[in-house]
């Protein structure tokens, strides 16, 4: 059997374990303490912009949060890209709000203004006005930010920035995360960069981000005594977790380097390949981290599925890209506003082997398997 090629794992550099060490020396085996500090001082750092940080036990908790403070309520109206993980959107329910699910547009795959300005105007005609808009970068490529960010300010509903696979990309020079009202991240373990499980929530507000560290710490009010006058959350970041955050902090620019690489070793090797077709950045002001290398098969004689099996025979893991929310069984009842475009990214796409820890035969071993799956399988040219 070959070796394993994995989608996307854990990839440590040098300064981790120091840090992590560090914590135990001094026995700040907590939800806080300097290295969560730290965390998130490398964070605002490298994010600028005056955007400041709330270090969270997941991405799933930011959003959950970032929905709290923007004072969604059980009954209200949330949009959110269809096309996602579930964890975007989940924490609607959660709270006892609707999801309203929205398409992608082409040349991002993220959600698409017509269809956000379409799915305003249809529900602010039924008589609710959505509370927020959930904002994805999938896969690292910026969204439409200007036209979405021009949609949300005529209608007054605030943004959160799903940037859980963006950290590192850019838009008109600007790092993803710091462009929503909220921004949220994600250090989950196949993430660009990890802290085995954490998330972060992101603002220019100052106090949103007090909010959100008052709400993950059980909500507690300034006294000797545990007195609450409001529901917590016990969502805040491992000290021990968030100093692997800081060793990866350090490494994180040579991961977005790799992961980039990644993509245009693939774009390179399938060049002459009419059915494989890529998400290219669609202009000069997008700047993707490119987490995850992803191709689109076109209809012909060799399917996404025929590939996919293809590299699981070779041992190498693969992964059809997100299925769109509104296909989802558990949301068949929200609505939707789109036309097919994320069900047919679905139905063709594929997600390729994209750590910054794969070495060089092992993306000719995923390149040398697809094109002998494509050669085998497509008819003799006349
Ligand atoms: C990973 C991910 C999340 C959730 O982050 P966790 O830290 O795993 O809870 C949310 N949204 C998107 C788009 C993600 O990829």
């Amino acid at each position: 059997m070959k070796s394993k090629i994995w989608l996307s794992s854990p990839h440590m550099g040098e300064q981790e374990l120091e840090y992590v060490k560090e914590a135990f020396a001094s026995n700040w085996i907590a939800p806080l303490g300097p290295n969560v500090d730290g965390f998130e001082k490398d964070l605002e750092t490298f994010l600028n912009h005056g955007s400041h940080v709330a270090a969270l036990s997941s991405g799933t908790a930011a959003i959950h949060l970032a929905l709290v403070i923007l004072e969604v309520k059980a009954g209200d109206e949330v949009i959110c890209q269809s096309m996602t993980f579930s964890a975007s959107a989940n924490p609607i329910v959660y709270l006892g709000a609707t999801p309203v699910f929205v398409d992608s547009e082409a040349s991002t795959w993220n959600m698409s203004p017509e269809f956000l300005e379409a799915a305003i105007l249809d529900r602010i005609k039924l008589g609710k006005k959505p509370k927020a808009i959930i904002l994805v970068h999938l896969y690292g490529m910026p969204a439409q930010i200007d036209k979405i960010q021009e949609i949300a300010s005529v209608y007054g509903i605030p943004i959160i920035e799903d940037a859980a696979e963006a950290l590192g990309s850019t838009y008109k020079g600007r790092p993803l995360g710091t462009f929503g009202d909220i921004g949220i991240l994600s250090f989950n373990g196949n993430k660009i960069i990890t802290t085995s499980g954490g998330g972060a929530l992101v603002s220019m507000n100052e106090q949103y981000i007090k909010k959100a560290r008052y709400l993950a710490t059980q909500a507690l009010d300034p006294a000797p005594h545990y007195q609450h006058s409001q529901i917590g959350y016990n969502y805040r970041l491992s000290n021990v977790c968030a100093g692997i955050g800081r060793g990866q902090m350090k490494v994180l620019q040579s991961r977005i380097e790799q992961r980039r690489y990644n993509f245009q070793f693939y774009k390179k090797a399938f060049a002459g390949i009419n059915e494989i077709r890529f998400c290219d950045e669609p202009g000069p002001e997008y700047f993707s981290n490119r987490w995850l290398s992803t191709v689109i098969v076109e209809e012909g004689t060799v399917t996404r599925e025929d590939l996919r099996l293809a590299l699981v025979e070779d041992n190498i893991d693969s992964r059809p890209l997100w299925k769109p929310m509104h296909l989802q069984p558990v949301f068949v009842d929200a609505p939707f506003y789109g036309n097919q475009t994320c069900d047919l990214l679905f139905e063709k796409g594929l997600c390729l082997p994209s750590g910054s820890n794969l070495t060089q035969p092992d993306l000719e071993r995923v390149v040398q398997c697809v094109t002998a799956t494509l050669e085998k399988l497509q008819p003799v040219e006349k």
